[in-house]
């Protein structure tokens, strides 16, 4: 992409609306903009990571074998009443009338029609488990919209719901999305802690926030240090083994949300490995058994020929809420650091003095050898180096090739690395090699 071309309003100023980093980064970049409150439009940069933040998490629920559809928006207020939620929900919900004054309502989440969905399409045991996932856009009218798209009205969210036959396969259901979800974060260059969270009235221990740790987080958190520096993408995941011993391993330091917080337990850690913190919550797992599934009459066969209210699960992301997040965790002074899997571009070609058509040339044949898979962002345009540099560092991109005239004499162009700053002088031919 030539940037002389682009779509992309970067700003110089500091956004006075903007209270925390990945905000007033996100609206600078030109990745945003507001367009209510609450309410953002993704420009192209911004929506390349949306996307790929959507493809990851795509990648690794299908991995765990879930199956993604997609749910509507809008939904029916009867479809509500059916679990007695409709009443129950509060200002948070939008409630809108069609022409025919009929109630419907934009959704927040979607337990209530995956649970007709699945009403209606399966009624023997033999056709369980089932996970069903979307990630779809969902409107939640907070009181205090606020931290950019961290705490959004208008949200995308990856949602899923797993139903099966009984606890023990619920649990299997729910240590799947565990480890998958741990897997999901790490892909993006992220250190998400899964933590005990409070399941309400249902009880026991299927139930985890996995927080990010940031102190412009809205949780307060606690764990045990040895938590952080734990990596799941070194091994390898068969889904359909016990992952037991995995969630295990996870689970047995302490890690739990302000609700759930046990003083005592954190304080038989060693005084070192305890960590208090803020966090954000990136994503939310949650065994709810027949919460649903026994108002909403979603009933199947089982193995005795008995009648049973099927054990569901629920499992969300914040894919916009990332987008945020991640900044937090990788930005520095100059701006966003992106890690690669998740960045715009993957590489930044810098032209110093485009009205040179040495070097224009020159860039050009590295465009076209770099750019063949789009992932490359050319800066064409007519501007002095300096303001190039500080939007190249800006917009985060994690490699910068920079052509001038000075290092072409030499047949050279140098390389950086955005995240490390390190710069390499490389012939002009090593310089596809070194980025492949
Ligand atoms: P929170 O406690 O932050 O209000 P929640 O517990 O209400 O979130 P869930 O219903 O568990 O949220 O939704 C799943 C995920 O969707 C959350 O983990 C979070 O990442 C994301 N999310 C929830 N609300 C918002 C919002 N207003 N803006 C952006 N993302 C959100
Ligand atoms: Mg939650």
């Amino acid at each position: 992409m030539r940037m002389s071309q682009y779509f992309l309003p970067t700003l110089k100023e500091t956004p006075a609306e903007a209270q925390i980093v990945s905000h007033r980064l996100m609206l600078r970049a030109g990745l945003i903009r507001q367009t209510s409150a609450g309410i953002y439009a993704w420009l192209p940069l911004g929506l390349r990571v949306l996307r790929n933040i959507e493809r990851i998490v795509r990648e690794e629920q299908d991995a765990s074998g879930a199956q993604e559809v997609l749910m509507p928006t809008i939904q029916s207020a009867d479809l509500w009443r059916e679990s007695g939620r409709y009443d129950a929900y509060g200002p948070e919900m939008l409630r809108i009338k069609d022409r025919h004054e009929r109630e419907m309502l934009y959704g927040p989440t979607n337990e209530e029609m995956i649970t007709v969905l699945f009403r209606d399409g399966v009624k023997s045991y033999r056709d369980l488990p089932r996970n069903l996932y979307h990630i779809q856009w969902k409107f939640r009218d907070e009181v205090r919209p606020r931290f950019g798209v961290m705490r959004g009205r208008e949200f995308l969210m990856k949602d899923n719901y797993s139903f099966d036959i009984d606890k023990e396969g619920a649990r299997r259901s729910y240590n799947k999305m565990f480890v998958a979800y741990l897997r999901t974060f790490a892909r993006m260059g992220l250190k998400a802690i899964p933590m005990r969270a409070d399941t309400g009235p249902i009880g026991g221990d299927l139930s985890h926030e996995f927080i990010v740790l940031a102190d412009t987080g809205e949780s307060a958190v606690f764990c045990h240090r040895g938590l952080v520096d734990k990596d799941i993408l070194s091994r390898e995941i068969d889904y359909d083994s016990d992952l037991q011993p995995i969630v295990n391993e996870w689970t047995s330091l302490y890690a739990a949300t302000d609700e759930m917080h046990d003083k005592a337990a954190f304080e038989k850690i060693p005084e070192g490995d305890r960590l208090a913190a803020r966090g954000i919550e990136v994503g939310h797992i949650f065994y709810f058994g027949t919460k649903y599934s026994a108002p909403m009459n979603a009933i199947v066969t089982g193995p005795n020929g008995d009648s049973v209210n099927v054990e569901m699960g629920s499992y969300g992301i914040g894919v916009s809420r990332l987008v945020g997040g991640i900044i937090e965790a990788s930005h520095d002074e100059a701006g966003i650091v992106w890690p690669e899997t998740v960045a715009p571009f993957k590489v930044a070609l810098l032209n110093l003095k485009p009205d040179d058509a040495t070097v224009s040339a020159a860039c050009q044949k590295l465009y076209d050898a770099l750019g063949a898979s789009g992932q490359v962002l050319y800066d064409d345009r007519d501007l002095r180096p300096g303001a190039k540099f500080a939007d190249m560092d800006l917009i985060g991109i994690p490699w910068q090739v920079i052509v001038g005239p000075k290092g072409l004499v030499a047949g050279k162009a140098e390389v950086k690395n955005r995240k490390t700053g390190q710069r390499e002088e490389l012939a002009f031919d090593d310089v596809v090699p070194r980025l492949a």
